[in-house]
């Protein structure tokens, strides 16, 4: 039988866990059993908050999270009445946040089990969210169980941490990566290989590669860029080619959805009908869907951007290597002629302060720095350590 964890790549340890956890608490288990926290940790694309998300269905499906049935889909969309996802756009969730969530999810659950809350930032709790947070978790007898995500353990403040089971999830081999986009996606074993092998164990930038014809395309685009990189003009060119490849695949990737997000809304306002409905709160709720769609595109861009830059971060990973006479390791083995004269040409401890660059730029974007000043300033410490 298929099953909500079966998405999970390279997460076995954890999956045991997480279903007899479920499976438990379907039969019968008292409240107290239950652990009523728990914490996902994982790199980016392990799939932290996609495990938390299959846990949140197993608790509230009648089969264990089957993937199928009507609850397991209205989890997933955040459509359910007991399971509420909570995305942040923002640098921090705030007290008040939540604040209005604890009167939010103070009922007991409307279908008789659990009620489920996924944070997928939890690091991003500011030190009064987390006071807030901490009393409702340790309420005894809660029918609440938390599930918060975040990057590593040290992301989320020990008061938090000390109250959650923590449960650290892997980069999932290249094989296992390959494995899946064969035998789910369908996609041949030559693609598979190189989408894997490329997006370093991030199933989902490589599943979007190998099913992605102008994802590969760009991708292409993106890793000639050190190539080019010489004059200030370059690199100024270079950071514009990389905001406008991120914002063409965002507004690709989010056209046809918005369009459809509105359409269903206008129809449950009850467009089409006597159009008072539209007139009584439902353009209003459109207005905030919109606003909601352009926040999330510029979290796409971001998101796109950095997984550019953490393509080209491969490349001098692989300069470094050649450079270290380690050849065999290279990622980017389609590359391997470019890869090889650029680290001829260029010094080593060159290439060291470029990958650090490149990481400073990254955790900049996170913390909401503008993309393109970003990239540029970026582009320009590349291109200055040039020699
Ligand atoms: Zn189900």
């Amino acid at each position: 039988m298929s099953s909500v964890f079966d998405d999970l790549v390279g997460q076995e340890h954890i999956i045991e866990i997480l279903q007899s956890a479920a499976t438990a608490s379907r039969d019968g288990a008292q409240t107290q059993e239950m652990t009523h926290a728990w914490l996902f940790t994982g790199p980016p694309g392990s799939g932290r908050s996609s495990a938390a998300v299959a846990f949140a269905q197993s608790l509230i499906c009648s089969n264990g999270g089957c993937g199928a049935c009507s609850d397991c889909n209205a989890a997933k969309t955040s459509g359910h009445p007991d399971v509420e996802i909570i995305r942040t756009e923002g640098l921090s969730i705030k007290v008040e946040e939540i604040r209005e969530l604890l009167t939010r999810v103070a009922w007991a659950p409307s279908m008789g089990g659990w009620r489920v809350v996924v944070m997928e930032d939890a690091d991003r709790l500011t030190e009064s969210a987390v006071n807030a947070l901490l009393k409702a978790i340790e309420e005894p007898g809660s029918r609440t169980v938390w599930l918060l995500c975040a990057p590593t353990l040290h992301d989320v403040l020990p008061t938090i941490r000390s109250r959650c089971r923590h449960l650290q999830l892997r980069t999932p081999s290249t094989e296992a990566v390959t494995q899946v986009l064969i035998n789910r996606d369908k996609i041949s074993p030559d693609m598979a290989q190189f989408a894997a092998k490329v997006s370093q164990g991030h199933i989902g930038r490589a599943r979007y590669l190998a099913t992605n014809e102008v994802a590969r395309s760009n991708r292409k685009v993106v890793m000639q860029l050190p190539m080019q990189l010489g004059s200030l003009a370059s690199a100024l060119q270079a950071a514009q080619t990389l905001v406008d490849i991120a914002t063409e695949e965002a507004r690709t990737t989010s056209e046809s959805r918005d369009e459809i997000e509105i359409e269903k809304l206008q129809e449950a306002y009850g467009k089409g009908a006597t159009g008072r409905g539209m007139a009584t709160g439902g353009s209003k709720a459109v207005k905030e869907l919109e606003k909601e769609q352009k926040s999330r595109a510029i979290r796409m861009v971001r998101d796109s951007i950095d997984g550019a830059l953490l393509d080209i971060a491969t490349f001098y990973r692989d300069v470094m290597m050649v450079q270290s006479g380690n050849i065999k390791s290279i990622i980017n083995t389609d590359m391997r002629e470019e890869i090889e004269s650029y680290a001829s040409s260029h010094p080593q401890h060159s290439t060291i302060l470029k990958i650090n660059a490149l990481m400073d730029a990254r955790s900049n974007l996170a913390h909401n720095a503008a993309p393109l000043v970003t990239c540029e300033a970026l582009m320009c410490q590349i291109s200055k350590n040039k020699s």
